[in-house]
């Protein structure tokens, strides 16, 4: 479980273009409307100040439906957050399609990506030559993977031109979680030795996790969930009374199978794991020995 001093919070704006065309994302190539961005603006500066006028230390993980980091809005904001001292890390998801010089205004103890490949929609030496610029400017990173079947080389190829500090996650793709050939997955835990972790659903309905006590999902008004998985709002971070609403409690959906939502089960106790880059998804030394030991004590618990 992350430092109950932390508040991990994920946060997603109305933002959801994106200027990829991935062939399984429902946002591809969607373009938001000038409406939209000027009310996604307004909500994340909003959220800005809340931050800047909090004591509490936070993590923020922003989670956007599209590509954000194209608009020069997020990369500003970003910016300004990682010289908060109550941002223990400030991180965001992307395709890394833009450039990275604007890292170099950031704090580098606090800023992080969340940098995500897709084969077919970027070349791979453009992609590593970003990922090199990040390792020059000293950002924490890490790089991800959908594990397509038609991936794999592409993975592999990936793996290989990769510094080889850049830890490199795989997704299972969400039709075969669980159900890839033992010969595939040993393929893809030679690239990422966390893999099984990722390749499974966990049975999370009654059991405990850190998921709207320690760490939380917003939206854009600032409607705050335990998580993006329960859509049940537990209460608005712009009242005064917020922190009240955080509160230790069992899930109650019968599955959890996404990163960003089981690695706040307890008794997976996933965080060892990921230590500082458990925001960003980053581990310094990914043992499948440890991932394998996590699964069992989720699985002998409860
Ligand atoms: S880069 Fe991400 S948001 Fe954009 S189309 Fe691909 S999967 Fe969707
Ligand atoms: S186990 Fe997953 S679905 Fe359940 S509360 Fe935690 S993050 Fe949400």
């Amino acid at each position: 479980m992350s430092d109950p001093r932390t508040l991990s919070i994920l946060w997603r704006g109305p933002l959801s273009g994106c200027n990829y065309a991935c062939g399984y994302c429902p946002f591809a190539k969607r373009r938001d409307s000038r409406a939209t961005l000027a009310a996604d603006r307004a909500a994340l500066e909003r959220f800005e100040r809340w931050v800047a006028a909090r004591a509490r230390r936070v993590a923020i993980l922003f989670t956007p439906w599209g590509e954000a980091l194209i608009r020069r809005y997020y990369r500003e904001t970003i910016t300004r957050l990682s010289h908060l001292p109550q941002v223990e890390t400030v991180a965001i998801q992307t395709n890394l399609s833009g450039a990275t010089g604007w890292l170099a205004d950031c704090d580098t103890r606090r800023v992080a990506l969340w940098a995500t490949f897709h084969p077919g929609e970027t070349d791979r030496a453009r992609f590593v030559a970003r990922i090199r610029e990040l390792a020059a400017l000293g950002v924490r990173h890490s790089v991800g993977v959908v594990a397509l079947r038609s991936h794999f080389d592409a993975i592999e190829r990936l793996r290989a031109e990769l510094p080889t500090r850049t830890y490199l996650w795989v997704n299972a793709e969400e039709s075969l979680q669980g159900c890839y050939a033992p010969a595939e997955i040993e393929r893809l835990v030679a690239v990422d030795p966390l893999f099984e972790l990722n390749n499974r659903e966990y049975a999370s309905l009654g059991r405990a996790c850190a998921a709207g006590h320690t760490a939380i999902s917003v939206r854009g008004d600032g409607e705050a969930r335990r998580c993006h998985f329960i859509d049940a709002p537990i209460g608005n971070i712009y009242d005064p009374d917020f922190d009240s609403r955080l509160k230790p409690a069992p899930c109650t959906r019968a599955t959890c199978n996404c990163h960003i939502g089981y690695r706040h089960l307890v008794d997976l106790g996933m965080d060892g794991l990921f230590g500082a880059g458990r925001t960003e998804r980053f581990a310094a030394a990914p043992r499948r020995d440890a991932a394998l030991a996590c699964i069992a004590a989720f699985e002998g618990g409860g």
